[in-house]
């Protein structure tokens, strides 16, 4: 199983991959986890990626790609993984589709969390994360409208979208998606 979770910072996107991962027990592949998580041990990359994370801009597409790279190689993620967070740019889409056809393995379905601005910024001021305040806030939903959501019609366009209505809570949200699951 290979699913693509789309949608807004804030859509609930990363609790409802992580729960679904754990069910099929295949890694939940989230670059915003691992950037995250490379700051805290202050490695090269999280280095790199501190100073974009920290004003709510994309890290380059470069680093991105290649830790995507790296991450799909790894073995745990040869029968399957959910990605969150990835792609966020046409670019990274057309990246994402290269490396799979070179490993010989495509996704099987793509879902866009799909949750009103309203309870967006409600739900990211609420989480408390350092990249969480009001300024970064505005600038992460403002990045996500110029280059993240032209990936809704990318995929819609080749018939692999499905939309999840992520304004209800976290349960009902689960069922929603576990019924549009193959
Ligand atoms: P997230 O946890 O997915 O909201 O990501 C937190 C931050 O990490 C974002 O605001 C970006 O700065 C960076 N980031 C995560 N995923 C990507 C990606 N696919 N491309 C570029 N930057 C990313």
């Amino acid at each position: 199983m290979r699913l693509i979770f789309l949608g807004a910072p804030g859509a609930g996107k990363g609790t409802q991959a992580k729960a679904l991962a754990k069910i099929k027990n295949i890694p939940h592949i989230s670059t915003g986890d691992i950037l995250r998580q490379a700051v805290v041990k202050q490695a090269t990359l999280g280095v790199l990626a501190k100073s974009y994370m920290d004003r709510g801009e994309l890290v380059p597409d470069t680093l991105i790609i290649g830790l995507i790279k790296e991450r799909l190689g790894q073995t745990d993620a040869q029968q399957g993984w959910i990605l969150d967070g990835f792609p966020r740019n046409l670019d990274q889409a057309q990246a994402l589709n290269e490396l799979l056809q070179q490993m010989k393995q495509n996704y099987d379905q793509v879902f866009y969390f799909d949750v009103s601005q309203e309870l967006l910024i409600e739900r990211m001021l609420g989480r408390g994360r350092q990249d969480d305040n009001e300024a970064t806030v505005r600038r992460r939903l403002e990045v996500y409208q110029e280059q993240t959501v032209p990936l809704i019609k990318f995929y819609r366009d080749i018939d692999s979208l499905q939309v999840v209505d992520g304004n209800a809570d976290v349960k009902t949200v689960s069922s929603s998606l576990r019924e549009l699951l193959f």
